[in-house]
């Protein structure tokens, strides 16, 4: 059997702040294969975002290990961090995150430039991404002349554009009316068929109801539901 794509084995965290220790994460153990969609519950203050900067290699756990596509990141410094984020990982937030005054096209093409890739490749890559979420028409907009769902669509190209193995998104519908939010999640489950690995954090039961799977934090412990 393929080792799973994410692999995590007591995790913990421990935040030290004035003096006080709060364990943030106390012992957890996930794995998620390649293709899956899995939601993350758990009411504020769980341990949630604490779990989801881990996986995203923003942050490292105290002690325990994890291991993204076989690579132990445990260790890591913040420069092999940094690399195997940007080939790795994709993000999309609630507020979208968007350069304000930068067309879709170059918002999409920002990952690019980081990763060294040049102009023109960038600007076709971009612009495939965004025609695959049905932006082809909207590319020479700005954020403020498109609507939330066509701005998180646009995120979502971005968070792509770089083909990485995991889409971690965080609260993607918390800012978008119910309609916008179907949209959404149409778009992450339509992706999800085509072979795409997504941990998805949210509040809202509807929402976790797209994922194939939803595991609960609590108290920085992992319970499964059914
Ligand atoms: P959630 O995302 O589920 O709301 P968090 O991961 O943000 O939960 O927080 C888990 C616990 O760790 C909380 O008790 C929170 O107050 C604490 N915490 C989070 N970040 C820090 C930090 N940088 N310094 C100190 N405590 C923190």
């Amino acid at each position: 059997m393929a080792a799973p794509l994410i692999e995590i084995r007591d995790l913990r965290k421990v935040y030290a702040l004035d003096g006080v220790e709060i364990q943030a994460l106390r012992g957890i153990d996930m794995a998620v294969a390649g293709g899956e969609f899995v939601a993350i519950m758990g009411p504020s203050g769980s341990g949630k975002s604490t779990l989801m900067n881990i996986l995203g290699c923003l942050d490292v756990a105290d002690s325990g290990t994890y291991r993204l596509r076989g690579e132990d990141v445990t260790g890591m410094t913040p420069n092999q961090l940094a690399r195997l984020r940007n080939r790795e990982i994709g993000f999309v937030f609630q507020s979208f995150n968007l350069l304000p005054r930068t067309s879709a096209l170059e918002n999409v093409e920002t990952p690019l430039v980081y990763a060294g890739v040049g102009r023109q490749e960038r600007h076709e890559r971009a612009r495939e991404a965004l025609e695959r979420m049905g932006l082809g028409e909207r590319m020479r907009h700005f954020p403020n002349q498109l609507s939330g769902g066509q701005q998180q669509r646009v995120a979502i190209a971005r968070a792509l554009v770089t083909c990485p193995s995991l889409l971690l998104a965080d609260e993607p519908t918390g800012n978008v009316d119910t309609v916008t939010t179907e949209e959404i999640l149409g778009v992450l489950e339509a992706l999800n068929r085509e072979g795409l690995t997504i941990v998805l954090i949210t509040h809202e039961q509807d929402v976790a109801q797209c994922a194939g799977r939803t595991l609960t934090v609590r108290d920085g412990r992992l319970e499964a539901r059914p």
